[in-house]
């Protein structure tokens, strides 16, 4: 499915689809949410520890395919220190790199998943994670899912 994407692309999700970044669950968090795409099957579980307005930690659980994964660990990675209306700008930017292939500003390593949008099905896998982070952002108590979302 990657054929025509870069190889440092690839090399990096493939990597993060193997060796998940924090990985676990996150005793002292404050807020988490869970974000389920049943397209595919992925199923996971975002936990954030926010200090005033800043995410100062941030870890996931759950299963799903190697972009679904790849994607929540370079989520959580790319938000910690963030501001919550800085995540909010990186989740903008990341939703319009998805579904048009364009990159708007720094979104650094989440670069990877330009390509993505050549792969309609596997956009939702993308931007599951992300839709679970404005979910535990705004304390849904709901499971989020991206069948609600038209992308
Ligand atoms: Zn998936």
């Amino acid at each position: 499915m990657f054929d025509d994407v870069n190889d440092l692309y690839q090399q990096v999700i493939l990597d993060h689809c193997r060796k998940p970044r924090n990985f676990h669950e996150l005793p002292a968090a404050t807020c988490s949410a869970q974000g389920h795409n049943p397209l595919c099957g992925d199923n996971l579980k975002l936990f954030l520890t926010l200090e005033g307005e800043v995410i100062k930690d941030a870890s996931f659980v759950g299963s799903g395919c190697c972009i679904s994964k790849a994607s929540a660990s370079l989520l959580t990675d790319n938000i910690k220190g963030k501001t919550k209306a800085e995540a909010e700008k990186t989740f903008e930017r990341v939703r319009e790199m998805v579904t048009t292939g364009t990159v708007n500003g720094d979104v650094g390593k989440l670069a990877v998943f330009a390509g993505v949008h050549k792969y309609p099905a596997r956009v939702k896998c993308a931007i599951l994670s992300w839709h679970a982070l404005m979910g535990a952002l705004k304390g849904e108590a709901a499971p989020v899912t991206t069948e609600s979302e038209q992308n």
